[in-house]
């Protein structure tokens, strides 16, 4: 409602300004070493909403690193591409409780098959359904997914980012050999990761964030045309996904204390969503234990709590 909008147009810079202190309680990702140099304090939302009005504060300037959120696009289009059933073989629908990279719970779903396509070990198997004949074809495809959810045609990888991953990947390498050998994962291991690298480091700001956010918002409709860009079953099972795995072990926390759909990344992204109303795009570099966005998921919460968006 517009009254709801004013509210957000008029108390969100102050809202953003009492997250921005709690950074303090966190500190940006450094196990892939190009993210450390991310501004610690910043705080950055773009809100996109249904009937196409924007509301960007703080600094939603910079861009960042998608990481984690570019897993429920790859999920996407890996549905796209090979169905619920080619996708559901090779991975399960199940949270794990573990940190994103655990490698503890790999077998429990079925021997080898990862519990869910967000953590790391399951969206690498989704990098290997992604269809295309070369890691370069695979890798084209995505990007080109991206940029017509987003409408932007310069969307691109990080090449500093992707390369710092690369080489010090060495525990999504030991995931995805694991895979391997467990015949999960079928194509060469070294390939199937630079696709991997090469999505996780494609750079955006909270603007691409929101729209890709209202994309799914709106069951997987282009909010400016009403075009069915991803079918609407898809981005029903994204959002099961989000709501169960997106905030990795702190899921069932930030479903309590927010109660939307949302995933974030290592890079202090988040990607959220009001269903049919807005989608939301927030940066926050520094991370709490659990590798989410401290600031970030305090400026959720404030912003849930007075506007009632809890979907539960
Ligand atoms: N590329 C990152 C990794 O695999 C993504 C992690 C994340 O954002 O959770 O470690």
């Amino acid at each position: 409602t517009t009254s709801e909008w004013d509210k957000l147009s008029e108390r969100l810079p102050l809202w953003l300004e009492e997250s921005r202190r709690h950074s303090v309680n966190g500190a940006p990702a450094s196990y892939i070493p190009e993210l450390a140099h991310a501004p610690a304090d910043a705080l950055g939302i773009t809100i996109a909403s249904a009937d196409g009005r924007q509301l960007t504060f703080g600094d939603c300037g910079i861009s960042f690193t998608l990481q984690s959120i570019s897993k429920v696009f790859t999920l996407l289009l890996a549905l796209m591409d090979q169905g619920e059933e080619g996708v559901f073989r090779k991975v399960g629908m199940e949270p794990t409780g573990d940190d994103f990279n655990s490698m503890l719970k790999l077998e429990l779903v079925e021997p080898g098959i990862p519990f869910n396509p967000l953590i790391n070990a399951g969206a690498i198997v989704i990098s290997s359904l992604i269809r295309g004949q070369t890691p370069a074809e695979k890798t084209g495809r995505i990007l080109a997914f991206f940029r017509e959810l987003t409408g932007d045609p310069a969307l691109t990888w990080n090449e500093q980012v992707r390369a710092s991953e690369a080489s010090t990947a060495h525990r999504n390498r030991s995931l995805a050999y694991f895979l391997k050998d467990n015949r999960v994962l079928d194509e060469d291991v070294e390939e199937v990761l630079d696709v991997y690298f090469r999505h996780c480091s494609i750079e955006a700001t909270c603007q691409h964030i929101a729209k890709l956010a209202l994309v799914l918002a709106l069951g997987g409709k282009d909010p400016a045309t009403g075009r069915q860009l991803v079918p609407r079953r898809y981005v029903q099972i994204a959002k099961s996904f989000m709501i169960t795995c997106g905030m990795y072990n702190a899921s069932g926390e930030f479903a309590i204390k927010v109660g939307l759909p949302a995933k974030s990344g290592v890079a202090g992204g988040i990607l959220a969503l009001v269903p049919g109303r807005y989608g939301i795009g927030v940066i926050g570099p520094a991370l709490n234990d659990k590798g989410n966005s401290v600031a970030g998921v305090q400026l959720l919460q404030t912003m849930s709590e007075a506007c009632d968006w809890s979907i539960f």
